[in-house]
């Protein structure tokens, strides 16, 4: 981590998935190093031990904007660390503090931390579903339109690769799920294997392997805190004896050689 003796600085630190040993050991100096730490409660309560000491902000979901904002007030004159689960560019905070600091015409050393997101997370936590391309799509339409959100469901499962959905449900879109699983199934054979991996590396963690035939059947296990990797044409079950334990999708290597 760089010095800021001289003056105001802004890290924009990604966390990971929720557990301190998923943090990288820069995002933990970033931390360490400010004055003003800023973020939305529920991370926050997570980070506890490393707020010792440190002016704390704490933000509500639907305020990143006036978040953002006030970042970018205090890190003039103050060294703040922005925290942001997973990795701040990946649906985080990265992207509108750097709107905001740009509109501001404010000169800020202002540096992105990355963090392990929910799509590599979730993807250890069931074998290797992820091993070669892949698509990420958030099923929030909070700030994309649906129709726009069901137009890129469509181009990524007509790809045939893994897809993982990030924002998979919530009270006010509780059928956004359903549509996905819908339109892979035009693409994919039912038996496709789908993992729901819920909290990932944090309390409460759960992982559900399915089909694609047989998870409307698990839908209700999905909430926000849920990442949902729907396997590609090539993607199959990872079996150890007579167990079941994850997804493989193979990057090739048996068109190559014998093993
Ligand atoms: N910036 C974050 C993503 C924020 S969007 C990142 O890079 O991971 C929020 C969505 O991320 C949730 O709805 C869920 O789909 C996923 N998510 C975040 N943390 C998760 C975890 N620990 N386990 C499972 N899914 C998670």
């Amino acid at each position: 981590m760089p010095s800021h003796a001289d003056g105001g600085a802004l890290y924009i630190v990604g966390t990971g998935p929720g557990s301190p040993g998923q943090m990288t050991h820069d995002a933990v100096q970033a931390i360490e190093s400010a004055e003003y730490v800023i973020g939305n409660s529920s991370y926050l309560t997570a980070l506890a031990s490393f707020l010792v000491g440190k002016e704390v902000i704490r933000s509500s979901m639907g305020k990143e904007v006036e978040r953002a904002q006030q970042a970018v007030d205090l890190a003039r004159d103050h060294v703040v660390a922005m925290v942001s689960g997973g990795d701040p560019g990946v649906y985080g905070m990265a992207s509108i503090v750097l709107e905001v600091l740009e509109r501001s015409g404010s000169d800020i050393d202002v540096r992105i931390i990355p963090g392990v997101t929910a799509a590599n997370a979730a993807a250890s936590r069931v074998g290797s579903p992820l091993s070669g391309d892949f698509c990420v799509i958030s099923l929030s339409d909070l700030l994309t339109p649906l129709p726009v959100i069901e137009q890129r469901l469509r181009a990524a499962f007509s790809m045939g690769i893994p897809v993982v959905l990030y924002n998979p449900k919530s009270r006010g879109r509780p059928h956004n799920l359903s549509l996905a699983l819908g339109i892979a199934r035009e693409h994919h054979a039912s038996s496709t294997p789908v993992a729901i991996i819920k909290n990932a590396y944090r309390e409460g963690e759960e992982v559900i392997l399915t089909t694609l035939g047989e998870a409307p059947g698990k839908e209700d296990l999905v909430d926000m805190h849920t990442t949902v990797i729907i396997g590609g044409s090539e993607s199959r079950l990872w079996r150890m004896g007579d167990h079941v334990k994850g997804i493989i999708t193979p990057r090739g290597y048996h068109r190559k050689y014998v093993y």
